[in-house]
């Protein structure tokens, strides 16, 4: 996946002439100190870089036009120190192409009351030099994120640094590519979707290829790599009896070896970060991919099942994301409910393909009948997921515009064991409770596929639909049915005529 520590955010402060050499170099040793403790802060993943503090409309219009063109940059923070009028920043503003936050910071936390004087005055100007900053952008525009607080606090670094995992996300998907096995399950509506907007839209591009291309791999896989990958199998797994070397079903894991290095070896010759398969074209495959599947995903490939090439996608941007925190992420499905009104809540998983990431303890490695696709019974791992906070995002295509929806949920333990469901599976309650979360979300038309995440929140996925500009939706513990109908009527109104 992508390596967020190459990644760059330009830290821009702007000033103006009229202050004098003095101040000015006051301004950059200030700037240059936030940067080094931005840089520093363990909670932001990415570097945070010093960029000459702007003081003319010439400055900001190169700074903002190398931005652009900067391999590495993948956003930039702007900050006024100083009161720095936006006329200045018009032109650098028309052009800038990358993400923007704007940090509502003070050099000082404390008014140092005892000696506060003019020149103190004169030099900590952003309570009121960022609110020009942000007419100017609100004037223009600009869809930006604006974090307020003192920079050295945790939760202002905690919020620079969702968003800098969103813009991360957005990053990767300027040259995302997915690969699609097939196309889609026929007859399917949610999962459809128009890629040449999604192209213009998000960057990310889909390839579809016919299955046979795959399997023209699959059988090339040696017998000696498969042995290797199986070994490897059978250290990290619980591994049923079955499929042990020997056991009946030992061929079936066999078999799912021979996908995931197939699969793989395609994604990674061709440059894929992502990718779908389906269960209805499946033609020169023994089965369907499902423990290939669900590795590939712990890889940090995205995933959708059916051809659903968004939420491939998704999942991969959820991945970028949610690098290196606490949980995973995972392709998923509402497939079943609880209703007893006692405890209402969803039973997630799909067929095959769930990630074992989001599992808790050891995967078991088992092999059964797939009721669907007539093929073989494939290996796929089962496992349970723990308790806390996760969140549901849904990418639609509503054919004017594409629209986020995200729920958040609280994962829960099971009432009771389920001995013979021979899938990985989640249970959660959605917010604020089933029966207004599931209909505030049918409302909103959000697909029976989700990303799936316990290490991201909404947040995250606000700020990304903010970079995008796109339609966000967030179901969560302040939501009514009421409101929400308002709002989808009201963004509909603001994407025919205020965009
Ligand atoms: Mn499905």
């Amino acid at each position: 996946m992508i390596d967020l520590k190459k990644l760059e955010v330009w830290f821009i402060t702007g000033s103006q002439d009229l202050y004098g050499e003095e101040t000015l170099k006051q301004v950059a040793v200030d700037s240059q100190q936030i940067v080094k403790a931005l840089d520093k802060s363990a909670k932001i993943p990415v570097h945070i870089v010093f960029k000459p503090v702007v003081k003319s409309p010439a400055e900001i219009f190169n700074t903002f036009q190398d931005a652009n063109v900067a391999k590495n940059c993948m956003g930039v923070i702007t900050w006024c120190h100083t009161f720095s009028p936006s006329k200045m920043w018009i032109n650098g503003l028309k052009i800038l192409h990358k993400p923007v936050l704007h940090l509502h910071t003070q050099f000082n936390r404390d008014l140092p009351w005892a000696d506060i004087d003019m020149d103190f005055m004169n030099l900590n100007q952003a309570a009121h030099g960022d609110r020009e900053h942000g007419f100017i952008m609100s004037r223009m525009n600009v869809n930006r994120k604006v974090v307020v607080g003192h920079w050295g606090e945790d939760d202002v670094q905690e919020e620079i640094s969702v968003w800098a995992r969103a813009a991360a996300a957005w990053f990767d998907f300027q040259t995302l590519k997915v690969a699609r096995f097939g196309d889609n399950m026929r007859e399917v509506a949610v999962t459809e979707g128009d890629k040449v907007e999604a192209q213009i839209k998000f960057g990310m591009s889909v390839y579809g290829y016919g299955v046979g291309d795959l399997v023209k791999i699959v059988n090339e896989v040696s017998d000696k790599d498969i042995d290797k990958l199986v070994k490897e199998y059978m250290d990290v797994f619980e591994v049923a009896k079955a499929g042990k070397p020997g056991g009946e079903f030992h061929t079936n894991v066999r078999y799912q070896a021979r996908l995931e290095i197939a699969l793989k070896n395609f994604l990674k010759n061709g440059g894929f970060g992502a990718f779908t398969t389906t269960f209805e074209d499946l033609h020169g495959l023994a089965q369907l991919p499902g423990l290939a599947s669900q590795r590939l995903m712990a890889d940090g490939y995205g995933f959708g099942a059916e051809g659903d090439w968004k939420h491939s996608a998704m999942v991969r941007a959820v991945k970028v994301m949610g690098q290196g925190l606490k949980g995973g992420c995972s392709f998923m499905e509402d497939y079943t409910y609880h209703l007893n009104p006692k405890g209402m809540k969803v039973l997630g998983a799909h067929m095959l393909e769930i990630c074992p990431t989001i599992g808790k303890g050891k995967a078991k490695l088992e092999v059964h009948p797939l009721g669907i696709g007539g093929k073989a019974d494939p290996a796929r791992l089962v496992f349970n997921v723990p308790e806390g906070p996760a969140i549901n995002a849904s990418l639609i295509d509503l054919g004017t515009r594409f629209r986020l929806i995200v729920n958040s949920v609280d994962c829960v333990k099971a009432d009771a064991d389920m001995p013979k469901l021979p899938v990985a599976r989640a249970m959660w309650v959605p917010q604020p409770d089933l029966k207004t979360g599931a209909g505030a979300w049918i409302l909103s038309g959000g697909a029976h596929h989700t990303a799936f995440s316990q290490a991201v929140d909404a947040r995250y996925l606000e700020d990304f639909a903010e970079i995008a500009g796109i339609e966000f939706i967030h179901i969560g513990k302040n939501t009514t049915i009421s409101d929400i109908k308002k709002e989808l009527r009201w963004n509909d109104l603001y994407y025919r005529f205020g965009k």
